[in-house]
């Protein structure tokens, strides 16, 4: 225990340990990856003042290239450790080398270099208006920072997500608290020594370590000197984290939970269509808010479809991040009882168990990690709590369907509204389906393809607002209109 590392707060350009602890542990083997202090309403006191003095110091005062520049630094530092972050990301999530490697760092640093380029192309508008008098008058349009924003974020791609809000935060001039999961937060420290290193100012950037209700979380959301809230995780945390926004009516930006369909028509390419649901099904163990877990497939296609997801699901290799597995463990045991939970309801409901629904044995210490198999199930109805719940694991429901009306209606008859994916070669149909799915983004023949550019968000139970490209610098800007008369 003596040897774990010490994860500490960020504050005002300091690292500061309170003698307060929360373990950090990791769902390969239960061991102790680190111990995390603990922010009390004091320390977070102390960030948001730091904060709100940069704003008020040199940060505020930095031109926007400056500004950028400093960020283009901070993308080049996350590079120069990348071997750093990988290990801190899979002592703390248990993912695959490959997927740390390839998706979560590179995305966490192309974050803060893709948001320098877009501040550095934006410019300032202006409209010339008619008056009476004839002389006119010159409206400008600028945009300002909104001033500290709370960034508050999930474990599921912990250093991804919480980049994708800080780095557009930065970039558009505020200065940011940002408090990781308590399950993830080892790459969140990483960052902060990455700020330190590059010499961003003190106080633009402060980390908290701590819980949601009662802890960080909370002191952050009710704040009066926080601006601004950005938020990814759950539907019903974005619901109690809004409650306590409403206050100090600050603007809120959610990224929520969804319960996302799939829709395979039976013109799809078959191979392509099942190895694309075994990818939306079973990523990051089906931890990702953007998982398919309501399967639809056409009835002449459904047996054989279910056939070949269970073939390739049981192939799948479940391991440690060095075994070059498919999947690794939940996130924790905790989570995993929740999973669990819903595999017993299934069968309550009325499941049939295609594959899985237990917890695989090694006879090794991974089995006092949070590993979990590959489920399908079958037969379940419309209105079953596992067709309706976000469950978060790797499991899918595949249901046959007769009529593109039908499953149109099947999509969208849910409370959540994040994401779906069609899979057909009738791309005239597919266009038509894709438009009536209510969803914040809908893929046609793939999943998880994103351009930064574009908007990310949910409907429904799924968010607020959209995140990606100008759309998160809208958020973390107010404009600023100039009338002047002639
Ligand atoms: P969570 O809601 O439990 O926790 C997310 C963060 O909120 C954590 O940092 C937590 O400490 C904090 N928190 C919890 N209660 C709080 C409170 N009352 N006030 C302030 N902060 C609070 O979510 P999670 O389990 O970490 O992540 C999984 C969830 O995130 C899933 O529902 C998933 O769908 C969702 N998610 C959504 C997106 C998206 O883009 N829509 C992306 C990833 C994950």
């Amino acid at each position: 225990m003596s040897n774990s590392p010490i994860y500490k707060n960020y504050i005002d350009g300091v690292f500061v340990d309170n003698g307060n602890y929360f373990d950090d542990i990791s769902p390969i083997d239960g061991s102790l990856v680190a111990r995390v202090s603990e922010a009390d309403k004091s320390l977070v006191d102390q960030a948001v003042l730091a904060a709100k003095n940069a704003m008020n110091g040199k940060w505020g005062k930095m031109s926007v290239a400056e500004r950028c520049d400093m960020l283009d630094r901070v993308a080049a530092e996350i590079e120069r450790r990348f071997d750093d972050f990988v290990a801190a990301e899979i002592a703390d999530t248990g993912k695959a080398h490959a997927q740390v490697k390839n998706i979560d760092i590179p995305r966490g640093g192309a974050n803060f270099r893709f948001f320098a380029n877009l501040a550095r192309e934006q410019g300032e508008k202006s409209w010339q208006m008619d008056t009476p008098d004839g002389l006119g008058a010159t409206n400008k349009i600028l945009s300002k920072p909104i001033g500290v924003v709370a960034v508050i974020s999930p474990w599921n791609l912990p250093l991804l997500l919480m980049t994708w809000k800080v780095a557009p935060a930065l970039a558009a001039g505020n200065a940011v608290i940002v408090k990781p999961s308590e399950e993830t937060p080892g790459t969140a420290t990483l960052l902060a020594e990455v700020m330190d290193a590059v010499g961003m100012p003190k106080g633009v950037f402060n980390l908290v370590h701590g819980f949601g209700p009662g802890s960080a979380g909370e002191f952050m959301v009710t704040h009066p000197h926080v601006d601004a809230v950005t938020f990814t995780g759950e539907s019903k945390t974005g619901t109690a984290i809004m409650k306590n926004a409403a206050d100090g009516l600050k603007p809120v930006s959610f990224e929520l939970g969804g319960k996302n369909a799939a829709i395979v028509f039976k013109d799809a390419d078959f191979d392509k269509a099942v190895s694309g649901t075994i990818r939306s099904a079973f990523a990051n163990c089906g931890q990702v808010c953007l998982c398919s877990e309501r399967v639809y497939v056409e009835r002449e296609i459904f047996d054989e479809f279910v056939s070949a997801l269970k073939e390739k699901a049981e192939a799948l290799k479940i391991g440690r991040p060095e075994d070059n597995a498919d999947m690794g463990p939940l996130i924790s045991v905790g989570h995993r009882e929740k999973v669990l939970s819903y595999f017993k309801l299934a069968i309550e409901e009325g499941a049939n168990v295609v594959t899985g629904g237990e917890v695989p044995h090694f006879g090794d210490d991974r089995d006092q990690g949070a590993f979990i198999n590959p489920t399908i199930w079958t037969g379940l109805s419309d209105d079953a709590r596992c067709m309706n719940e976000e469950i978060f694991g790797p499991v899918c429901h595949i249901m046959p369907f007769d009529h593109e009306d039908e499953v149109i209606h099947k999509a969208n008859d849910t409370d959540y509204g994040l994401a779906a994916a069609i899979w057909t070669t009738d791309l005239e149909k597919a266009e038509r389906v894709a438009r009536q799915m209510e969803v914040g983004i809908c893929w046609v023949n793939d999943w998880f393809l994103r351009d930064l550019r574009t908007p990310f968000g949910g409907v429904k139970l799924s968010g607020i607002g959209r995140e990606g490209g100008i759309h998160s610098l809208e958020f973390y800007s107010e404009p600023l209109t100039i009338c002047m008369k002639h």
